[in-house]
């Protein structure tokens, strides 16, 4: 599977991340087959530097919920997840973690610290690398670049 409808509403959001100024990553939230949340990048517009898209999205799910975990659920995210989003993604007991584009300088699944390949990590969800990663490489290009010029 190289795509489907929960990573192109993780692509949407990266992109209207963009076009607010944010740093254009995306994430959803999925339980049985629907979505439960969905988030851009929100870091500059709540000044808050642990607002990336998948601290927020499942904040917004467990709201949605009224739950502490996820247990069960799904997350979609654009770009690999830093460690930070490594880490509440564990806590959150998410189920399966699908990203697109590898993030060798700022990741912390396959890249840099490995969080659940670590004996102090408790619950590691399956991981899907590679869904999208073209598009969602292209979207971070055209943002820095856009920058740049
Ligand atoms: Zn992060």
């Amino acid at each position: 599977m190289k795509t489907n409808q929960f990573m192109e509403l993780a692509l949407d959001e990266a992109r209207a991340a963009g076009a607010r100024g944010e740093v254009p990553i995306g994430a959803v939230v999925v339980l049985d087959g629907t979505v439960i949340a969905s988030s851009g990048n929100r870091t500059r517009e709540l000044n808050d530097i642990t607002a990336h898209a998948e601290v927020a999205a499942i904040r917004m799910a467990c709201e949605a919920l009224g739950q502490e975990r996820l247990t069960g659920a799904d997350l979609y995210v654009t770009l690999e997840p830093c460690t930070m989003c490594a880490a509440a993604i564990s806590f959150a007991r998410i189920r399966r973690l699908y990203y697109g584009a590898e993030d060798p300088k700022g990741g912390g699944v396959d890249s840099g610290v490995r969080f659940y390949a670590q004996p102090t990590c408790h619950h590691a969800p399956e991981v899907y690398s590679g869904m999208s990663e073209v598009q969602a490489a292209e979207i971070l290009r055209g943002f820095f670049q856009g920058k740049r010029d």
